[in-house]
C-alpha cells in the first residue's frame, strides 16, 4: 500500500472506530481529521508531513515539548525494570522516589519548613495583573478578619502523595478524601462542597458536579450531588455588576455569607487557584486567593486547590498556590506532571486529614479508593525525568522573559476592533473576541468564531483549541522566544483576518 492510500484506510478507519472527546461527531465526520504520526519540540507533525506549531501543549501537558531525550530514555531504562507494578498492597521505586520529590518541591515553593505557616504569612504582596488601560492591581488581601494566632495553630503541611491518573480522578479522591475527613473526625453533616461559578474541575461525576460551565455541566444536572457556588471572580463580567476595583471584593463577601450561613455543612472549597482555565482563562485579581484561604481557615473548612492545569510552572511559579503564599489543605496536580508523556495525577494531602483515616483495621477508616494504574511506574519515571529537568534547565528562570513577550504581545492584542479583554496567568493566556467592545456583547456561541480564528492559523501551520470565544494561548514552556513571537504573531493575524474581514 502507498502512502497515500495508507493515510486514507486511517482517515477511514478514524471515521469509522473513534468517537472523540468534546467532539460533535457529525462535524468531525464531515471533515478531514488531522492526524498525527510525529512529534519533535514544540511541533507536531500530521501524515502527510505537515508540522503545526503546538499552541495547546497537547492538552496543557508538555512542558518540555515533544520528545525530550531526558524523559525518553528515563522511561526507556525503566521498560527494562518494570512497566506496571500496583499499590495496591505493594510499593515500586518510581512511585517512591516521586513522592519524596513532590513533597520536597511543595515545601520548596511554598518556601515551607515545619512549623510555619506561610499560608496565612500577609508578607509577601499581591502579585499585580497584567495592565490593563491603566487598571493595576487591588491593594487589599482579602476580606475576613481573622486572629492568625488562633489558626496556625491547627494548620498543617502538605506531606502525603496519593497517586491516581489524571486530573478528575485527582479531584475525585479530594473530594472523597475531605467528605470522609469529617467522619473520621466524629464530625457530622459536612455532606457539601462549595465551588465557583465557571468552574472546570473535569468530567467524572463528583468532579462536574463541583463544575460550573454550564454548557459543559448542565445536561448532567440530575446526577450530580449538591453544591453551593460562590461567584466567579470574573471581573470583566463581573456577575454582581460591580467594578473591578471599586468592587471590595464583593464576590468573596458573598462567599463568606455562604460561608457563614452553611460551615456545619460545608466539606471544602475547592478552586482553581489563580486562574479558572477551561471556564474561559478567568484571572481572579490579586489578593482574592488569599482572601480565600482566609475565609476557609476562618470558618474551619478545607480548601482544595485544583492544580491540575496550573500546576509544575505553568503561570510562572511551580504553583500558582505559591503566588500568594496560599497553602491548601490538598491539592491536585496531573497534566504536566510527565511533561506530557504518561497519565498520572497526584493528590496531596497533610498529615492532618492523613492522620484523620489511621484506625484499627475494624475501624474501617481506610480509603476505600485506588485505581489499577495507580502509581505507574513508567508514569512516575516520567515525573522523577520531569522534575529534574525543571532544575536542570531552569525552566522558571527562562520564562520570566516569555511572560514579558507574552503579556506585551496582550497589550497589542487588547488594542484590536473585536477583542474585549485579555487575561494571562504567566505562561497561560486567553484572548476574549466580543461583538461589541464597547457593550461588551459576546458572539452567539453558535458562530463559532473561536474556532474560525483556530482553523485559520490552522491553515499557516499553528494549532490551538479555543474555548468559545476566548482564544487560549498554551505553548510548551521550552518554546524557544523566537517561535513564542512568530506562534502569537499568526495568532494576532488569525483574528484580524476572521473578526476584521
Ligand atoms: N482540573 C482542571 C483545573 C482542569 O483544567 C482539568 C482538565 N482540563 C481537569 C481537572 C481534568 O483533568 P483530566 O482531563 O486529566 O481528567
Amino acid at each position: 500500500m502507498g502512502i497515500q492510500e495508507e493515510n486514507k484506510k486511517l482517515e477511514e478507519l478514524d471515521n469509522k472506530y473513534i468517537w472523540h472527546p468534546f467532539t460533535q461527531m457529525k462535524d468531525w465526520l464531515e471533515e478531514k481529521p488531522i492526524i498525527i504520526s510525529e512529534g519533535r519540540g514544540c511541533f507536531i507533525k500530521d501524515i502527510y508531513g505537515r508540522w503545526y506549531l503546538d499552541g495547546i501543549s497537547s492538552m496543557w501537558v508538555t512542558i518540555f515539548g515533544h520528545r525530550k531525550k531526558e524523559i525518553d530514555d528515563a522511561i526507556k531504562e525503566q521498560l527494562d525494570k518494570v512497566a506496571h507494578s500496583t499499590l495496591l498492597g505493594l510499593s515500586n521505586v518510581p512511585a517512591i522516589k516521586l513522592a519524596e520529590k513532590l513533597i520536597q518541591l511543595v515545601q520548596k515553593s511554598f518556601g515551607q519548613s515545619q512549623g510555619s505557616n506561610p499560608a496565612l504569612s500577609t508578607n509577601n504582596p499581591p502579585i499585580p495583573p497584567l495592565e490593563k488601560g491603566g487598571k493595576g492591581g487591588f491593594e487589599k488581601e482579602g476580606k475576613a478578619e481573622i486572629n492568625n494566632s488562633s489558626l496556625l495553630a491547627h494548620h498543617s503541611l502538605l506531606c502525603k502523595v496519593f497517586y491516581s491518573d489524571n486530573g478528575s480522578t485527582a479531584v475525585e479522591v479530594a473530594l472523597k478524601m475531605a467528605f470522609q475527613y469529617w467522619k473520621h473526625k466524629g464530625v457530622n453533616g459536612r455532606n457539601v462542597f462549595v465551588s465557583l461559578n465557571n468552574a472546570y474541575h473535569g468530567d467524572t461525576i463528583g468532579a462536574v458536579s463541583v463544575g460550573g460551565v454550564d454548557i459543559f455541566h448542565q445536561a448532567f444536572g440530575p446526577l450530580l450531588f449538591k453544591t453551593y457556588k460562590a461567584p466567579s471572580p470574573y471581573c470583566y463580567r463581573c456577575e454582581l455588576g460591580k467594578e473591578y476595583q471599586d468592587c471590595k471584593f464583593a464576590c468573596l463577601d458573598m462567599m463568606e455569607e455562604l460561608f457563614r450561613a452553611h460551615a456545619n455543612e460545608i466539606a471544602a472549597m475547592i478552586i482553581e487557584p489563580f486562574i479558572q482555565a477551561a471556564g474561559g482563562m478567568i484571572t481572579s485579581p490579586p489578593g482574592y486567593l488569599k482572601g480565600v484561604r482566609e475565609l476557609c481557615t476562618k470558618y474551619d473548612i478545607l480548601m482544595i486547590a485544583d492544580e491540575v492545569a496550573t500546576g509544575f510552572g505553568r503561570t510562572g511559579k511551580m504553583f500558582a498556590c505559591a503566588h500568594e503564599d496560599v497553602l491548601p489543605d490538598i491539592m491536585c496536580l496531573s497534566k504536566g506532571i510527565t511533561g506530557g508523556y504518561m497519565p498520572l495525577a497526584v493528590t496531596l494531602a497533610t498529615d492532618q486529614i492523613f492522620n484523620a483515616f489511621l484506625g484499627e483495621f475494624k475501624d474501617l477508616k481506610t480509603f476505600f479508593h485506588g485505581h489499577s494504574y495507580t502509581g505507574n511506574p513508567l508514569a512516575c519515571t516520567a515525573a522523577l525525568a520531569c522534575l529534574d529537568l525543571f532544575e536542570r534547565e531552569q525552566i522558571l528562570e527562562s520564562l520570566k522573559v516569555k511572560i514579558e513577550i507574552l503579556e506585551a504581545w496582550l497589550r497589542e492584542v487588547l488594542k484590536l476592533k473585536y477583542v474585549g479583554d485579555v487575561r494571562n496567568a504567566g505562561m497561560m493566556a486567553g484572548v476574549e473576541l466580543v461583538r461589541d467592545k464597547k457593550s461588551k456583547e459576546p458572539y452567539d456561541w453558535s458562530e463559532k468564531i473561536g474556532w474560525q480564528v483556530a482553523y485559520h492559523a490552522r491553515d499557516i501551520g499553528v494549532f490551538i483549541r479555543p474555548l468559545g470565544n476566548i482564544i487560549v494561548i498554551m505553548p510548551p514552556l521550552s518554546i524557544s522566544e523566537q517561535n513564542l513571537k512568530r506562534f502569537l504573531e499568526i495568532i494576532k493575524d488569525s483574528i484580524v483576518a476572521i473578526t476584521e474581514q
